[in-house]
């Protein structure tokens, strides 16, 4: 047996017992002959004493330990003497004496220290991710991953859900990425799709009479890393039959507010139940369809009060179509020149012709755009905002979108600068009613908002033909805090409302047939009304954790370049494996 007990068990009713306990070595101080070893495993840190009286064997052993080495150690628990408890470890209280010490495997020194807050290169972490993971905060974030996962798993499963698991050499899903491919050695020049995500295998369940399915689902998308993503990421896949939206809403709400208490006590959920906005409203209110509404801060439309506005950037914009809206900044009326100027610069990067800032004093309008309003316009812009002396009003005037992408971006600036939301708020909402098809400008087509699986608005179906932007669809997002953190839809069950949807995608009957002739065909034997919803499990788990980002909540990610910088993957193979897989490697250069 290599231990009695773990390194984070021990407590004062132990006192007097003699221990095995196994483990790395966390610290070693040396105090005048005696020695202190901090012995560490998953589940805490024990100190061990060594007394200058061992046996002289032992003590040259001792000598030769350093930081990592893995120990065997067998002693006494005492309670350690008064005023050297130490209240920051559950072990605190008590100390191990230490009769014997045997090497079970030395370590080289360590890159990185563990104990150390881990403020190195993220390089570096990933490379040594087996060390990283030593760490107390990265334990904790994999036993929460654990918590969380689990915790759905017994929720659904009382809710009448089994997990299924589906294949991952499979052909390919659109979600709107790359498909990862892997080529068949079987069948030469043919290739598998790793699964963007089980989207067409959870339908195809359904229609195999399944009723209520889930997985906790490992996803595939070779897209640009930008921001937070990854190559492969999890899902809590889900599809449940004759359902409609709000039953799938239902499900998935009640277990995160179920959840959330459980395994993240601290966290509070702002609003149960969670409020619903259509994307329209989530994008003329917050500039985004993916709001943080812990926060007020909202974009008004301010334009029928400037249409006889003598303002020339509020003039153009109006003639142009365009639209003027407003945020207020509270209490920033003081801002100087520069500051402005600084926000000025962010609109202009997010697309925006310009800014207008003005602060609101008991006098009136300040600011270099100050002279252009007329009084009747500025008592109107304070009625309607709510402005108040102090605060600072940001007016954006340009094109609806421009407009809505710059002001919710500054939102968001101000949400961080002013401080003005609290990290253990979780402020859930559900966005609704989006529009199915979304035109794609460089690449002059119509593409799937969400997914092509997704059902139109049935009322909407005659505008197929004439105005597809203006169709709705039975899709929605689950957000929380300014993140997207679930997607999901009522599904086509009808072959010939998928036909078309191709078909308007850009499909031809060929293409339609040969990658999702299977799917049609399915329809045609009796496929039940269904929807499902897919919330990814990452950024869950990173928002409970508080990391900043999802790396810190996955035992081994890649980094920022798709790359698994502790195995070195992707990495070349050799000629033989490439032939017998029929592939020739050609240099592009
Ligand atoms: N398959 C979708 C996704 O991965 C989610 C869903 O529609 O259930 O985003």
């Amino acid at each position: 047996m290599y231990r009695t007990h773990t390194c984070g068990e021990l407590r004062l009713k132990h006192a007097g017992q003699q221990v095995t306990l196994a483990g790395w070595v966390h610290r070693r101080r040396d105090h005048g002959g005696i020695v202190f070893l901090d012995l560490r495993d998953r589940y805490g840190v024990t100190q061990v004493v060594f007394n200058p009286d061992l046996p002289k064997e032992m003590l040259e052993t001792l000598d030769a330990v350093r930081l990592e080495w893995v120990l065997q150690i067998h002693g006494v628990v005492q309670r350690r003497p008064s005023g050297m408890e130490n209240p920051n470890l559950t072990t605190g209280e008590i100390e191990v004496i230490a009769d014997q010490i045997k090497v079970l495997n030395p370590s080289k020194t360590p890159p990185l220290l563990i104990r150390r807050k881990n403020d190195e290169s993220e390089e570096l972490r990933l490379k040594y991710r087996y060390l990283d993971l030593r760490r107390e905060r990265m334990t904790r974030n994999l036993i929460l991953r654990h918590r969380v996962v689990k915790f759905m798993r017994d929720y659904l499963d009382q809710q009448g859900f089994i997990e299924i698991e589906t294949p991952i050499l499979f052909k390919a899903t659109p979600e709107g990425a790359r498909d990862y491919l892997v080529p068949s050695r079987l069948h030469p020049g043919m290739f598998y799709a790793l699964p963007q995500s089980p989207q067409q295998l959870k339908q195809l369940l359904m229609i195999a009479g399944q009723d209520r399915y889930f997985q906790i689902a490992r996803c595939f998308r070779d897209e640009d890393l930008r921001g937070d993503r990854q190559p492969e990421f999890t899902q809590l896949d889900l599809e449940m039959s004759f359902v409609e939206r709000d039953d799938v809403l239902d499900l998935v709400e009640g277990l995160y507010n179920a959840l959330i208490p459980a395994v993240s006590p601290h966290k509070k959920i702002l609003y149960q139940p969670w409020p619903k906005l259509s994307y329209r409203e989530a994008m003329e209110r917050y500039g985004t369809d993916k709001p943080d509404i812990r926060f007020g801060m909202e974009l008004i439309d301010v334009s029928d009060l400037f249409v006889q506005s003598e303002f020339r950037v509020f003039q153009t914009a109006l003639a142009e179509g365009g639209v003027i809206k407003s945020i207020v900044v509270p209490g920033c009326a003081d801002y100087s020149r520069k500051e402005v100027d600084g926000l000025v610069e962010m609109a202009k990067s997010l697309g925006a012709k310009g800014l207008v800032a003005v602060g609101v004093t008991a006098e009136g309008p300040k600011g270099s755009a100050a002279k252009f309003f007329r009084a009747e316009e500025w008592q109107g812009v304070q009625e309607r905002t709510g402005a108040k002396a102090g605060d600072l009003i940001l007016f954006a005037a340009d094109a609806r979108p421009v407009v809505n992408k710059a002001l919710g971006a500054l939102r968001l600036h101000f949400r961080d600068t002013l401080n003005l939301v609290d990290k253990d708020v979780l402020a859930f909402l559900w966005v609704v009613d989006f529009p199915m098809f979304a035109w794609n400008e460089e690449e002059q087509r119509w593409e799937a908002e969400h997914h092509p699986f997704t059902m139109p608005r049935l009322e909407d179906l005659d505008k197929f033909d004439a105005d597809p932007g203006a169709i709705l669809s039975d899709a929605y997002d689950m957000v929380c805090n300014g993140y997207e953190m679930a997607s999901g839809s009522i599904r086509i069950h009808r072959r010939d409302i998928q036909f078309k949807i191709f078909q308007l995608l850009g499909l031809s009957e060929d293409e339609i047939q040969s990658k999702f002739g299977h799917m049609l065909e399915a329809f045609e034997y009796g496929a039940p009304p269904h929807g499902g919803m897919a919330p990814g499990i990452d950024r869950l788990v990173m928002l409970l954790a508080d990391e900043p980002n999802i790396r810190e909540v996955i035992a081994f990610p890649k980094n920022q370049n798709a790359r698994d910088v502790m195995a070195d993957a992707p990495s070349t193979v050799s000629e033989q494996q490439l032939k017998e897989l029929h592939i020739r490697v050609v240099d592009e250069d």
